[in-house]
């Protein structure tokens, strides 16, 4: 997933296309991937800067937090967002970028979402409601939690 910053002119270069799952190299237990990544970016120049904007999209399966079963966990993420300043290499690999994007975007933790019989959609097994659900936390809340370290600096 590669392009070479001499090619970007004053164009907008759009560069679309698939990674496989595998690139997550997804190490967590608890998490695993379904299927390709599939982005579709444009890099653009701005003066001496590259700037890459796109939409990443991929599947992957999170271990359910209560029964331990798999959860289909598709991703997808609209703002992938990523500058390059000079000196830039002849040839810059986004790969690193979109796989740190992705993991960035995960929940700490999953738990499926009961039925109103407490019961888990998967694995049929039941949970009193005393269990407080726990909602899963989405990759907008890391965020939130990434802004407000940066007003805090
Ligand atoms: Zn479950």
């Amino acid at each position: 997933m590669k392009f070479n910053p001499s090619d970007i002119g004053d164009e907008i270069v759009s560069m679309s296309g698939t990674l496989p799952g595998e690139t997550l190299d997804l190490k967590e237990q608890g998490i695993r991937t379904d299927g390709e990544i599939a982005y579709r970016l444009t890099i653009q120049r701005e003066e001496e800067t590259l700037i890459v904007l796109g939409k990443l999209q991929t599947k992957l399966q999170l271990q359910c937090g209560r029964c331990l079963d798999w959860i289909p966990w598709p991703i997808e993420i609209d703002d992938f967002c990523v500058t390059f300043e000079p000196p830039l290499a002849t040839s810059i690999d986004l790969t690193e970028n979109v796989r740190e994007d992705i993991i960035l975007r995960l929940p700490l933790r999953a738990a499926c979402e009961l039925d109103a019989e407490h019961r888990c959609p998967r694995s049929g097994k039941s949970y009193p409601p005393k269990d407080a659900v726990e909602t899963p936390m989405q990759g907008g809340d890391v965020w939130q939690s990434l802004d407000k370290l940066k007003i805090k600096e």
